[in-house]
């Protein structure tokens, strides 16, 4: 080996040696490889799929699993009034994911989140973010719409939330934003108005999540548009150190 190469490798080992001790000090036990053979076994839900020499035993499930398992599904009511399971569209590899609250009457009819006036006006967000839509995720905690637009109820959070944990484990992106008053109170498990939990990072499944509002509201309170401003700006901040 040429000697510039191998001082190109010894340079690379040391990097990736403090790196690693830099996440054993932060307390990281365990390192994910990137490259598991696709031919392993999906994991089953919550099962990291390492076993104790390190090796991968089982790989992430993908997107197009959980879809298909959700199929004709009918775990809940809301099967009976919907045309269609609106699962999620966009980058299965998304550093952020938009969760919104369940389809409305469009997304129902065309199968997809976000479309129609507020759907449009979340794409000129993501924009002014410097990204576009297929560069991110966007779901609902609910896949089907519920009957008049009326809040889901805990039965139907109960069944259908569990599919919303997959996508984002499949997707492991780096932040989330959830869109309006259910989506954050069902993911946050808190009852505060919007006004008090908007702007304010937490955490949902170990993910930081920055609550914002909905787009269907800032239609309705346009003057709101620079609250969301200022909450899209704290998470450009936060993907700008995670990619730095
Ligand atoms: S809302 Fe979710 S759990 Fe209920 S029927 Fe639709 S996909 Fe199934």
């Amino acid at each position: 080996m040429p000697d510039e190469d191998r001082q190109n490798l010894r340079e690379t080992i040391i990097q990736i040696r403090g790196l690693l001790e830099d996440q054993r000090d932060l307390g990281i036990r365990e390192v994910y490889p990137e490259h598991v053979p696709d031919d392993l076994p999906a994991c089953p839900p919550g099962v990291q799929g390492l076993d104790q020499g390190g090796e991968a035993s089982c790989r992430r499930e993908t997107l197009e699993e959980i879809r298909a398992e959700l199929e004709n599904c009918r775990r809940c009511d809301l099967c009976k009034g919907r045309r269609n399971i609106v699962f999620g569209v966009g980058n299965p590899r998304a550093h952020l994911v938009f969760v919104g609250e369940a389809p409305g009457r469009e997304e129902d009819e065309k199968g997809e989140p976000f479309v129609g006036e507020a759907g449009r006006l979340l794409d000129r967000i993501i924009f002014a973010m410097g990204m576009r839509r297929e560069d991110v995720y966007i779901c609902n905690v609910e896949k089907c719409r519920p009957p008049h637009n009326r809040d889901p109820l805990p039965e139907e959070i109960e069944a259908c939330e569990p599919f919303l944990k997959r996508q984002l484990s499949a997707i492991r992106p780096q932040l989330i934003v959830s869109l309006g008053r259910f989506a954050a109170q069902c993911l946050l498990r808190d009852k505060a108005p919007m006004n008090r939990l908007r702007g304010h990072w937490r955490e949902y499944e170990g993910t930081p999540l920055m609550p914002t509002y909905h787009p269907a509201f800032l239609l309705r309170n346009p003057a709101s548009k620079r609250e969301v401003w200022e909450d899209m700006k704290q998470v450009m901040k936060r993907l700008r150190e995670h990619a730095s």
